[in-house]
């Protein structure tokens, strides 16, 4: 498919359903899992997203949340957040699923947004399952947070090794499903079971549509290829979708 024959097709508003991962977010300054520049200290991200980590060293799993916390406080959305953000104005029947934690879309205008992997603005506590936003509320200054039933707050992610929000993942399906276009931004869909969703959309039909600067699983299953950044990918489509009427 061509860029021109997707633009074609998104004029006539079909489905659309949209899976982003970190990369989205890179140009926000925001690291990427496996990039060079996900490591922390000494640590691998895959060393510290995990309940086992916590269990070990919840103090130092909160030093490592703080800080991503306070990288995002400072980040802007970029133009390829802003350019969905646009798309769901446009497109009636638009979904959008991400696994990013960084809340970047909201804060752009997005409002169809499916978190898959949580929130790392909320506190949750680990024995009553309350929960903080601490995107509203001032963080708290002990190095562990407690909540006042006396159990420890974690950050409200999804962690390696746990299952995903039953209804989060429900509606990520039915959308990859039930959509025409699918497109896969940003994500080297390694991650399981976000990764099945570009999958799903390829076999029941949907035309897939890549943005990401390199190959993925998901390339071998995408009718168009655009090997760009999302912010300078999206604005394009965006544009193009401006200067057409629907027929
Ligand atoms: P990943 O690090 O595995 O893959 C990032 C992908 O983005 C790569 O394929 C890379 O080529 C691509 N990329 C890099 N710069 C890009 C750009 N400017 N435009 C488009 N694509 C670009 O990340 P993932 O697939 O999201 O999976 C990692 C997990 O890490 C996710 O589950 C997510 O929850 C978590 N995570 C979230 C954030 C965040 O919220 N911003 C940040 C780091 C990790
Ligand atoms: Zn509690």
């Amino acid at each position: 498919m061509t860029l021109n024959e997707l633009i074609d097709m998104l004029a006539r508003q079909p489905r659309v359903a949209v899976l982003t991962g970190s990369g989205i977010s890179a140009e926000s300054g925001i690291p990427t899992f496996r990039g060079a520049d996900g490591l922390w200290k000494q640590f691998r991200a895959e060393e510290l997203a995990t309940p086992e980590a916590f269990r070990r060293d919840p103090k130092l799993v909160w030093e490592w949340y703080r800080f991503r916390r306070q990288i995002i406080r400072e980040a802007e959305p970029n133009a390829g957040h802003l350019a969905l953000a646009e798309m769901e104005k446009r497109l009636p029947h638009f979904v959008l699923i991400t696994q990013n934690v960084d809340g970047l879309h909201q804060r752009s205008g997005s409002r169809k947004v499916i978190e898959l992997h949580g929130n790392i603005f909320i506190d949750r506590c680990v024995q009553c399952g309350k929960e903080v936003d601490r995107s509203l509320d001032p963080e708290s200054n002990e190095e562990i947070p407690h909540c006042e039933c006396g159990g420890l707050f974690r950050p409200g992610v999804v962690w390696f090794g746990e299952t995903l929000p039953p209804d989060a993942l429900d509606r990520a399906w039915n959308a990859a499903e039930q959509c025409e276009v699918f497109f896969s931004i940003g994500t080297s869909a390694v991650v399981y079971p976000a990764a099945g969703l570009p999958e799903l959309a390829h076999r029941r039909g949907a035309r897939v549509v890549e943005i990401n600067p390199e190959a993925t699983a998901v390339s071998v299953h995408a009718d168009l290829i655009m090997r760009e950044s999302a912010a300078k990918a999206l604005p394009e489509i965006v544009a193009h979708l401006q200067s057409v009427k629907p027929s």
